[in-house]
């Protein structure tokens, strides 16, 4: 063998290892390529010099949805055509020159968001000469939108989470929006917490944030939820909580905690909006029933305790000073109703709150001053025992002076008068009812007495009990015949004339026997059956006489007393023009005896109802002259036919010669006036010859005659005559 021919078949053999060898390297890279396009899950390609697809993967291919035949060998404007191609091959060009491009690409072709992170590389040969360049993507989106929506959902709820080591003390991971939640960015987040008792939390909450550190240690600690306030560096509070569950070691101790912040600032505020507002309301509940409870026991009117204050405060004073005595007044204003009437309920309010203004002020601080309701009032106050009844009378006549004063309310000065009932209540059977109810009995008393001040005795609740079974008994007595009308005869001064008769009613009741007019009268006055006797009387009384004096064949004048309730209902000349009609009675030889009382209870078109009355041709007579307020304005202004002078005069004329002056002052008087006169009540001669000295019409008493029932009356006419002789 020939040296150059071994030398050469040296080489041949060393070239055909070196093919062989690269054949095994090509076939094991070839394989390896296969494995990348088999399996890689992201996108590979290589492009030569000029930016054409030499090789490109699977998942590349199902990246863009091209097959690679349609590639390889492709340009890029071959492959995408128009901008996208130019864009490309200058990011190309940029690779080739920079050797390599790291990024992260959105792609929003499809009108999706897509995100690649890509590594462009440039590919040189084994020289180092660039032959192409290459390229791997992988496809983050999924993980992108992950962490994105992670993220955003954090940020709406403003929560972060974070992972703190226990054995290290410190912060290990957290999420942007942890950082954010403490106000500041996530590298300074690490530092702020290591030190985040003195530079993050609230002084106030240091303590408790403090416990709960201590505790991290604790196996059984377990999950824990915190809320407490931070203070950022800018100086803002933000309300925080703090969730976390511990992640533990091999040996049962917690090694981590991973956990959520939250700022709850926002829902705190609520919360605490919310308290304060329910605070508030509380408070103005509070406030509403106090003034509630002020109302319920005040008159709004006068702002006085009220009757139900007034109660209770009494029954309050006797439990807490049993065994000392109670004084309880009460006190009803005259005449308030003529004002109201009259002058219209706001003149009537400012009364009332004057008549409270001026009780308050003239009763001592230790008694108690309420309005009871319309115009009554009630006083209470401690007393001893012995001393209760005068206190009392002396307070009531101090504060009944002051009530007297008149009252201006603009142009009008209103005087008013007014009635104390005082009741006593000493010991231990005090008890609010009875007192309430013993000065109620005493009030009405003192209403119907001149005095006007009376306190309780006990006699005075027997005689109500009394009065009471009476009423009860006097509605049946007038269905039963038990009521009757008797007449007592009047005549001239001289006797020589028979000139009327007064009806006068009588009720002999079946268990205690005659009952005085006076008494039944007041009942039938108080209980309301005052006008259905007064028709009864009236009725009976025409007839009879009507009767009589067909018998005589003369004219008697008959009186009927009159209530003043009577008037109340304003139809009493119609009731009595009825009564005329049906009876057939001249009204000529009627006359009503009225008292002063009508005109003292400044009764509404009391004018108007007497003038209706005299248009009858119907009489009136002015009863018990005298007694009252005798005012002789009335006689004018009302037109009285006749004065009947009281019984009070006549009886002590004989001696008196006080009531001898008055008399015949009043007998002079009336005679001005054209007013006749009758005295009442006379019973001797002596009477009658000092009436006919000073000129007196008439007499009617016992002198001349007793009141008679009917029967009796015309026996007597039959039997004695009509004439009387001294
Ligand atoms: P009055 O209208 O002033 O009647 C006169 C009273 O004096 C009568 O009393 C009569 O019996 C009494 N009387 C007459 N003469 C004498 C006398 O010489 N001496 C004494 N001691 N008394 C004499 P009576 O009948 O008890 O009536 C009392 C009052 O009752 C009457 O006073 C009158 O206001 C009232 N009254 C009687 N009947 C009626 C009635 O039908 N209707 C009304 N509204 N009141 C009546
Ligand atoms: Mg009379
Ligand atoms: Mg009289």
């Amino acid at each position: 063998m020939k040296p150059g021919s071994q030398k050469n078949e040296k080489a041949g053999t060393k070239a055909a290892k070196s093919l062989e060898y690269y054949k095994t390297k090509c076939e094991m890279y070839e394989s390896w390529l296969r494995a990348i396009d088999e399996h890689a899950r992201f996108d590979v390609w290589f492009k030569d010099a000029d930016s054409r697809y030499q090789f490109v993967n699977k998942f590349f291919e199902r990246s863009i949805g091209r097959d690679r035949k349609d590639l390889i060998n492709k340009s890029p404007k071959e492959v995408f055509g128009g901008d996208r191609a130019g864009r490309i091959i200058a990011m190309d060009n940029k690779v080739k020159s920079e050797g390599r491009l790291e990024r992260c690409v959105p792609c929003d072709d499809a009108g999706f968001l897509e995100m690649h992170e890509e590594v462009r590389f440039a590919v040189n040969d084994p020289r180092g000469s660039p032959v192409g360049l290459g390229c791997f993507a992988f496809e983050t989106t999924e993980k992108s939108m992950t962490e994105e929506a992670l993220s955003q959902a954090q940020k709406m709820a403003e929560l972060g989470n974070w992972r703190w080591s226990v054995r290290d003390n410190c912060l290990i991971s957290c999420s942007e929006q942890f950082a954010t939640l403490l106000g500041v960015n996530l590298t300074e987040a690490f530092s702020l917490m290591q030190d985040r008792l003195k530079r993050l939390i609230h002084p106030d909450d240091v303590k408790k944030v403090e416990q709960l550190q201590s505790r991290l240690t604790d196996p059984d600690f377990g999950s824990y939820e915190l809320e407490y306030r931070i203070v950022l560096n800018n100086g803002q509070e933000r309300f925080v909580r703090e969730i976390a569950e511990p992640m533990l070691g091999n040996s049962g101790q917690p090694v981590e905690y991973a956990g959520t912040l939250q700022d709850i600032t926002r829902q705190k505020r609520i919360e605490l909006e919310l308290l304060q507002s329910r605070e508030e309301l509380e408070c103005r509940i509070e406030q509403r029933t106090a003034d509630l409870a002020h109302l319920a026991n005040t008159d709004a009117l006068t702002g006085l305790p009220n009757r139900r204050f007034f109660g209770e405060e009494i029954s309050r004073r006797f439990a807490e000073n049993s065994g000392t005595g109670l004084a309880v007044v009460l006190i009803d204003l005259d005449g308030f109703k003529y004002v109201n009437d009259n002058y219209g309920h706001s003149v009537g309010d400012v009364l009332l709150q004057t008549v409270a203004q001026r009780l308050s002020d003239n009763s001592g601080e230790d008694v108690l001053v309420a309005r009871l309701g319309g115009d009554e009032f009630g006083l209470a106050f401690q007393t001893s025992a012995n001393e209760g009844s005068q206190t009392a009378i002396d307070l009531c006549e101090f504060l009944h002076h002051a009530l007297k004063a008149p009252i201006d309310i603009g142009a009008l000065a209103l005087h008013i008068d007014c009635s104390f009932g005082i009741s006593i209540l000493e010991g231990e059977d005090n008890r609010l009812e009875e007192g309430l109810k013993y000065a109620d009995i005493a009030l009405y008393r003192a209403k119907d007495s001149p005095n006007s001040i009376v306190v309780f005795e006990a006699r005075m609740a027997e005689e109500l009990a009394f009065n009471k079974q009476l009423e009860a008994d006097l509605h049946k007595a007038l269905d039963a015949g038990e009521l009757r009308v008797a007449y007592q005869p009047q005549y001239s001064t001289d006797g020589q004339n028979l000139i009327g008769v007064e009806a006068l009613t009588r009720w002999i009741h079946p268990q205690y026997g005659h009952i005085s007019p006076v008494v039944f009268i007041k009942i039938a006055e108080d209980c309301g059956m005052i006008d259905q006797l007064g028709a009864f009387v009236l009725d009976q009384a025409c007839q009879d006489i009507g009767a009589l004096m067909d018998d005589l064949d003369r004219n008697i004048r008959l009186s009927v007393n009159i209530s003043t309730r009577q008037f109340h209902d304003g139809k009493l000349a119609e009731k009595i023009s009825a009564v005329l009609e049906r009876r057939n009675f001249d009204p000529r030889l009627l006359e009503l005896e009225i008292t002063e009382t009508v005109f003292a209870k400044n009764m509404k078109e009391l004018g108007e109802q007497l003038k209706a009355i005299r248009f009858l041709g119907v009489c009136i007579a002015l009863d018990d002259f005298g007694t009252g307020y005798s005012s002789l304005s009335y006689l004018r202004q009302f037109e009285v036919d006749r004065i009947k002078l009281d019984r009070e005069f006549i009886m002590d004329i004989a001696w008196c010669v006080y009531d001898q002056r008055i008399l015949h002052g009043i007998i002079r008087l009336a005679q001005s006036l054209q007013i006749t006169t009758i005295a009442e009540g006379v019973e001797d001669a002596q009477q009658r010859d000092i009436l006919m000295e000073y000129g007196c019409d008439e007499i009617q008493g016992f002198f001349y005659s007793r009141p008679l029932f009917i029967e009796q009356l015309r026996e007597q006419f039959q039997e004695q005559g009509l004439k009387k002789t001294a």
